[in-house]
């Protein structure tokens, strides 16, 4: 291989291009129809009532927070291993983020570990669908009705997945996506947020611009003219440009063909893997429902006679991009600072030692597969004990 390849990559092509040059010949860049398409297209996609587009994942995870009530006193339950915007959704609106350790199989939050951590003031959870496998959503929905719990799904890697046969996006009280150019379809910068419920949803659209409204119906005060509007709560402009919008659109068109893409990749890595010594594939569910946004390996460390980090860097030396998803979101000084002591998640630490995201994304090219499956089992073969 003379070129390196990446863990994560956008596919963009023409029909993309072409659709973002229509709308810089139009007369909205930013709030025009290509926002309302888009979420429209996310409301039909996922099947859920209600899209709300934001400038990014984050942005929408906030939004979802600020809906759900989450305040001063608070507290979310969420993993460990997850992007720390998961967690840092819940400290933006006040709120204390409180780590549940994983299941051993599918590395998502563990619904037993989520009912030991309820108190009092726990207010909503934050599962995450790590690296595209839905979590254990029937269980944690039931947990949240018994508790009276909000649940805000981090859906940031599995758009596109079901769960027993139902879109991710339809299922929790909220879910959130991003379109960051590493996740399954992009805006450049984007995310969104899918609900069921009207009063979460005019809570996500108050929040995105601001907190203000110009509708006659909801105004507090009396309606002095055509000009006139009301900021109503302390929002923000988390809003997504038409520009993005309109990739967006054209980029939801082949959601299905990429993820038909990553899962028969990740086939082919796991069966290339499942015999070898010194490596763990990852879980795959009987219904293969995973969006596979990440294709995650756990090294056997014990039959190898190199750790982690040497084979990182025989596979970074041989031109292979990979990654680790994720370092703990407590093990960060921010954090640390806060007071999360290590030892918090035994298994998500175990975990966090062991794991390496190889490349991973639908417009790989059959040699650079071949290539990845040859050079992992050559490092396997020449370190095993
Ligand atoms: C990417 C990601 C986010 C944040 O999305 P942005 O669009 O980058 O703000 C949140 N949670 C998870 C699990 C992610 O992978």
């Amino acid at each position: 291989m003379n070129k390196s390849i990446p863990y994560g990559k956008q596919w963009i092509d023409d029909e993309d291009i072409q659709a973002v040059v229509n709308v810089l010949k139009s007369d909205f860049l930013t709030t025009g129809p290509k926002v309302s398409e888009f979420e429209e297209r996310l409301e039909e996609y996922t099947g859920a009532k209600y899209a709300v587009a934001f400038s990014n994942g984050t942005a929408a995870l906030h939004a979802a927070c600020y809906a759900a009530g989450i305040g001063e006193g608070d507290e979310v339950i969420t993993t460990p291993i997850t992007f720390a915007a998961s967690a840092n959704c819940a400290l933006y609106v006040g709120a204390r983020p409180v780590f549940a350790d994983i299941c051993s199989d599918t590395y998502n939050i563990d619904p037993s570990e989520i009912v030991n951590k309820v108190t009092p003031n726990t207010k909503a959870i934050i599962p995450v669908d790590y690296t595209g496998q839905p979590c254990d959503l029937d269980r944690i929905m039931e947990i949240a009705k018994k508790y009276n719990l909000i649940v805000i799904e981090d859906a940031a890697h599995s758009i596109g997945a079901t769960y027993k046969g139902r879109k991710v996006g339809s299922i929790a009280d909220m879910t959130t996506f991003s379109f960051h150019p590493v996740k399954t379809i992009t805006t450049g910068e984007g995310g969104a947020v899918t609900t069921n419920s009207k009063e979460f949803y005019e809570k996500l659209i108050f929040f995105r611009s601001h907190g203000i409204t110009r509708d006659e119906d909801k105004l507090i005060n009396r309606h002095e003219g055509a000009w006139f509007y009301e900021q109503q709560l302390l929002g923000y402009n988390y809003r997504l440009t038409d520009i993005q919008a309109a990739l967006g659109i054209s980029q939801l068109k082949k959601l299905d063909k990429f993820i038909n893409l990553r899962r028969e990749f990740a086939k082919q890595y796991s069966d290339a893997f499942q015999d070898e010594e010194g490596i763990i594939i990852p879980y795959q569910s009987p219904d293969g429902n995973s969006a596979w946004h990440i294709y995650v390996v756990q090294l056997d460390t014990e039959k190898l006679i190199i750790g982690r980090k040497e084979f990182f860097n025989m596979l970074q030396e041989r031109g292979i991009r990979a990654n680790v998803h994720y370092i703990p979101v407590y093990y960060n000084p921010y954090y640390q600072k806060l007071g999360y002591k290590k030892g918090l998640c035994p298994k998500a630490e175990a975990l966090y030692e062991r794991i390496i995201t190889l490349p991973l994304f639908a417009k790989l090219e059959q040699s650079e597969i071949d290539y990845v499956i040859e050079t992992t089992r050559s490092i396997l073969q020449k370190n095993r004990l």
